[in-house]
Formats: structure tokens, sequence, C-alpha cells
């Protein structure tokens, strides 16, 4: 049983960041709801990892782009849980490329998934935690959002967004105990940064103050601050987690 007995719903969390986050939200006693759209078995490995932990832990497979989905699942997870302390929006994806060979869809999809899943997820979720009078949603940005990346204008415009977002949202919410922040991730090793070339890697490497690429665990610990009674005071913020990235 857990400590916390609040529930943090985890999106896109199967592998990578999402998976770091869901395990350490776990370890801190939250109950997770692992979320993720395609891959099932390593969706089913992470909540078993979290059950081992001593946490109620179970499997939600959802499109975040898709409303009605999303309903249900939100829907679902109160009813497991009996309420949503935490939302971790962290499902997200790249469609790179250079904007006079951007195509319509790289840009629609990679909006839909980075973006939409953020309202989507945010409103529902949002509606248990004002009732409850308290909860924390944390939205996984990144340095692109920031700084921009050359390749990455429909990336870097939906991670630009989520900042915007946070802090409209935080300013709608905060008085009912419900505070919104996110995090700007640098380069993390992940999947989808496995694909950067050998070249591309090395020149990244020498660009980040602390010499190495961030760790999945980098980013869920910050999180785990965010989803902490520590953070009570803390909302509308954007944490660069990036190693000391120069851009
Ligand atoms: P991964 O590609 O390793 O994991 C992303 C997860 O999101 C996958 O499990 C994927 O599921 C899931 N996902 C994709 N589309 C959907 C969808 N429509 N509905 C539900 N789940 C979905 O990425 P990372 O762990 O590297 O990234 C996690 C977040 O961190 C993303 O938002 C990313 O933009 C951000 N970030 C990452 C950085 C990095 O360097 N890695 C840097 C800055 C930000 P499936 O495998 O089933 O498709």
């Amino acid at each position: 049983m857990s400590d916390n007995n609040k529930a943090v719903l985890v999106t896109g969390a199967a592998r990578g960041i999402g998976a770091a986050i869901a395990r350490r939200a776990a370890a801190d006693g939250f109950d997770i709801a692992i979320n993720d759209v395609a891959n099932e078995p390593d969706a089913q490995a992470v909540a078993a990892e979290c059950r081992a932990l001593g946490v109620r832990a179970d499997v939600w497979m959802a499109d975040v782009t898709d409303w009605a989905q999303c309903e249900a699942m939100v829907k679902s997870v109160a009813e497991r849980f009996g309420g949503v302390w935490g939302l971790v929006n962290n499902a997200g994806i790249t469609k790179d490329a250079l904007l006079l060979r951007m195509t319509e869809e790289q840009f629609d999809r990679v909006l839909n998934v980075n973006l939409k899943s953020v309202f989507n997820l945010s409103k529902l979720a949002s509606a248990h935690m004002i009732r409850a009078r308290g909860g924390r949603i944390v939205s996984v940005s990144s340095v692109v959002g920031v700084y921009g990346n050359a390749g990455q204008c429909n990336y870097a415009a939906s991670k630009a967004a989520i900042i915007g977002f946070t802090k409209s949202l935080a300013k709608e919410i905060g008085s009912r105990g419900v505070t919104v922040n996110a995090v700007a991730p640098g380069y993390i090793k992940t999947a989808m940064t496995d694909a950067l070339p050998d070249e591309a890697r090395a020149a990244l490497t020498r660009s980040i103050a602390l010499g190495r690429l961030g760790e999945p665990e980098d980013i869920a610990k910050a999180v785990a601050f965010f989803l902490s009674p520590d953070s009570g005071y803390i909302t509308a913020q954007v944490l660069q987690i990036d190693g000391g990235i120069s851009v």
C-alpha cells in the first residue's frame, strides 16, 4: 500500500523518460497509472517494477491525441485509484525536417502528440484535482522550445506552446491548490536521441557544461520534486535540466 495514497498518471511511460518518471514516483509512494499508445509489453513491465516498490500500478493503453480515449482513461484511472492527484504530460515525438521540406502531416502529427495531448489530459485531470482542491500537473517541454533548433520547427513550436499553456493554466487553477509546472530537458539518452549520428553527438556533448548527455533519471528527479509537497508554493515555472547547455 502506498504512503501517499495519491495517484499519478504518466503519459508515454513505457520507456525512456516517462518510464523513469513512473519508477521514481512509485519509489516516492505514489500509485501509478502508466499510459502508452502501442508498446503494451514494456508498459506492463514498468507497471510491474512500480508494484514491486509497494504501490498500486496499472497500464492504460490510449492515444493521447484522441479526446475520447483520454476521457475514458482519466475516468477509469480516477475510479481505480479514487482520484487523480498528479498528471505528467510526457508523451512526445519528433518528425524532423527543414521547414521547406516539412510536410503538413509532419507538422500536424507533432503538434497533436506533443501539444493537443497536453490540452486533452490537463483539462480532464484538472477537473478531478480542482474537485479535490489539490493536485500537480507537470509537462515535459524541451530546451528546443526555449532556444529553437534548425530542422525542428514543428517540435520547437509544440514545446514552446507547452510553456505558454503551463503558465496560463497555473494562473487559472492556482487558487484551487493545483500547481502547474514544466521541465525542459536538454539532450537525454533515450530512443529519441539514439538516432543522432556519432559526430553530432560528440559536437553536442562539447556544448554541454557538464560534459555528458543526461539520463532519464535526471529528469525524473526534477519531476519528483514538482509532484512532492516540497514544491507546494512553486507554480508556473519551467525548469531547464540540460547540464548547462550553450546554444
Ligand atoms: P521516447 O521516444 O523514448 O518515449 C516516448 C514515449 O511516448 C513512447 O513510449 C511512446 O510510445 C509514447 N507515445 C508516443 N506517441 C504517443 C501517443 N500518441 N499516446 C501515448 N503515448 C505516446 O522519448 P523520450 O523518453 O526521449 O521523451 C519523453 C519526452 O521528453 C517527450 O515529450 C520528449 O519530447 C521530451 N524530451 C526528450 C528529450 C531527449 O533528449 N530524449 C529532450 C527534451 C525533451 P510508443 O513507443 O508506443 O510509440
